[in-house]
C-alpha cells in the first residue's frame, strides 16, 4: 500500500484521485498483516483498492464528482464496501468521476479532469475515468466502478486495461449513489481478467438492502479461467461494424477474432437490429430516473446548502443552481420534459418499449451464439476538451455500450492494441445473463 501511496502522489497530475487518506490506508494494511499472520487471510487481504467516489463509505467524502455533496461524509459503508473491507482489501482513496456518473469523458468532474496515462492530451472515458486511469498508470492493482451505460466499459477501453460490467443484480447497489437505478451496476477493473474476476468475487452478492440484487448462489469467476475455447460460438453483429467505426478500431477487433479462430472459436454472422435506437431510448430513460433520483439533493438533507436566499423555494434553486454542473441540469431538465403529463406517452413509454426490443434481439442473436464481440466504442481516445461543445456528439460515442445496459446483460472491455497514434482499444465482449465466468475465461484465454 505504501509504494501505491508513493505512486498516487507522483502522479498526482493525472488528478485520477479525489481523495487520499494515508493514515487510514495504512491502519487498514497493518490490520491486512496481522490478519494475515494470525493464519485469517483470504485470496485478497492486504490487496490495495481503489474506489469510485460513487460508494458510500463510511467516515469518507463521497462526493460522487458534485460539487452538490463535496463535504458530504457518508454515515455507512455500501454493500460493495462492507464486502471489499470484509474480504480485506486495503482501501488507497476515492478516484475521481464524471459527476453523477454522467458522461463519457469525465471532464464533467467538479474536480477536473482525469488525464489519459498513455497520452496526457486524451482523455481518460468516462464516468470511472478515475479508476481506469489509476489501475492503467499502476496508481492501483485494482479499482471499483459503475456502469449505467458503458461508464466500466469505456474508460476501460480508453485506458487499456480490463473492466467488467456484471449482469444487473449481481453486485448491490445498496450505498452507491442513485444515477440511473434500472441501468446502474458495480463492477471491477483490474489489469487482466483474472484481477477483474477476484475482484468480482468480492463486489458481488445477495444483499435484501437493494430491492433488484438477485438471489444468486454465490460463483467463483475465477473458475473456469484456463478452460479451453474449442467449440466457442462468437457472434459478430454486423450493426457493430457499420459506419462511423474508426479503421483501426475494425483493424484490432478484427485481428482479436482472428487470435479467438485460432483458439478453436467458430465466428457467426448476427445481428442486433435496432442497435441505433439504443442512444434515443437510453437518453430518455437514464435522465427520466436521474431526476428522480436527484431530487433529493434539495439542500436540506443532504450536501450544498446555498448561503443567502428568501425563502424555501429560493433555498432548494439556489442550491441546486449552484450544487450542480451543466450535465446534470441538462439530464434533469431532460428527464423532467420526458416524464411530464402530455410527453410521456411520446417519449419515456416509447423510450420503454424501445429498451424491451432491444433486450429481444439480444435474446434472438444468443440462439445463435454464446457470446458477442465488437469494439467498445467507435474510436479511441479522444483530445480534452474535443467534445465538451457538443452533448450529442458525445452521447453518440456510447453507440455500442448502451444497448448491455438496457437488457440487463454483463459485457467487459478487454485490450486489444493501439491506434496509429498508441492510444488503447477494447474488444468488447458482452454475455447471456450470467456468463461472467464465461467472458472472463474468453478475455482470460486472449490475455
Ligand atoms: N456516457 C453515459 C452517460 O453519460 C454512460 C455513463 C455511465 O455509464 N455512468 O450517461
Amino acid at each position: 500500500a505504501t509504494e501505491y501511496l508513493g505512486r498516487i502522489k507522483a502522479n498526482a497530475a493525472l488528478n485520477a484521485f479525489i481523495a487520499t487518506d494515508e493514515a487510514r490506508t495504512l491502519a487498514q494494511a497493518q490490520a491486512a498483516d496481522a490478519a494475515r499472520a494470525a493464519g485469517n487471510a483470504g485470496a485478497l487481504t492486504g490487496i490495495p483498492v481503489a474506489h469510485k467516489d460513487i460508494f458510500c463509505q463510511q467516515g469518507w467524502v463521497a462526493s460522487c464528482g458534485s460539487k452538490m455533496l463535496k463535504n458530504f461524509v457518508a454515515p455507512y459503508n455500501a454493500h460493495v464496501i462492507e464486502q471489499c473491507d470484509a474480504a480485506g482489501l486495503v482501501t488507497l482513496g476515492r478516484t475521481n468521476m464524471d459527476e453523477f456518473a454522467m458522461g463519457s469523458s469525465n471532464e464533467n468532474s467538479a474536480f477536473g479532469a482525469v488525464l489519459n496515462p498513455w497520452d496526457r492530451k486524451a482523455v481518460p472515458g468516462g464516468s470511472s475515468g478515475g479508476s481506469a486511469a489509476a489501475v492503467a498508470a499502476r496508481l492501483a492493482p485494482i479499482a471499483t466502478g459503475t456502469d449505467t451505460g458503458g461508464s466500466i466499459r469505456q474508460p476501460a477501453s480508453f485506458c487499456g486495461v480490463t473492466g467488467i460490467k456484471p449482469t444487473y443484480g449481481i453486485v448491490s447497489r445498496f450505498g452507491m449513489i442513485a444515477y440511473a437505478s434500472s441501468l446502474d451496476q458495480g463492477g471491477p477493473f483490474g489489469k487482466s481478467a483474472e484481477d477483474c474476476a477476484l475482484l468480482l468475487n468480492v463486489m458481488a452478492g445477495f444483499d435484501e438492502r437493494d430491492a433488484t440484487s438477485l438471489q444468486h448462489d454465490k460463483e467463483d469467476y475465477a473458475r473456469d479461467l484456463d478452460a479451453p475455447l474449442a467449440g466457442l460460438r462468437i457472434g459478430l453483429p454486423r450493426e457493430y461494424f457499420a459506419e462511423g467505426l474508426a479503421a483501426d478500431v475494425a483493424k484490432a477487433i478484427d485481428a482479436a477474432i482472428a487470435e479467438y479462430k485460432k483458439l478453436g472459436a467458430t465466428v457467426v454472422d448476427i445481428s442486433l437490429p435496432n442497435t441505433r435506437l439504443a442512444i434515443p431510448s437510453y437518453y430518455v430513460i437514464a435522465p427520466a430516473e436521474a431526476s428522480s433520483n436527484l431530487s433529493r439533493f434539495d439542500g436540506v438533507r443532504y450536501g450544498h446548502r446555498a448561503a443567502d436566499y428568501d425563502g424555501l423555494t429560493e433555498m432548494y434553486e439556489k442550491s441546486r443552481a449552484e450544487g450542480f454542473g451543466w450535465e446534470v441540469k441538462r439530464r434533469i431538465l431532460t428527464g423532467t420534459y420526458v416524464l411530464s403529463h402530455g410527453y410521456y406517452d411520446a417519449y419515456y413509454l416509447q423510450a420503454q418499449k424501445i429498451r424491451r426490443i432491444i433486450a429481444d434481439d439480444f435474446q434472438k442473436a444468443f440462439a445463435d451464439c454464446d457470446l458477442i464481440m465488437g469494439p467498445v466504442a467507435p474510436g479511441t481516445a479522444w483530445n480534452l476538451g474535443d467534445k465538451n461543445a457538443d452533448p450529442v456528439a458525445m452521447y453518440l460515442e456510447d453507440i455500442y455500450t448502451l444497448g448491455v445496459n438496457l437488457a440487463g446483460l454483463p459485457g467487459m472491455s478487454v485490450p486489444a492494441g493501439f491506434d496509429a497514434a498508441g492510444r488503447p482499444i477494447g474488444l468488447q465482449i458482452i454475455g447471456n445473463y450470467f456468463a461472467e465466468a464465461k467472458m472472463l475465461n474468453t478475455a482470460h484465454r486472449f490475455q
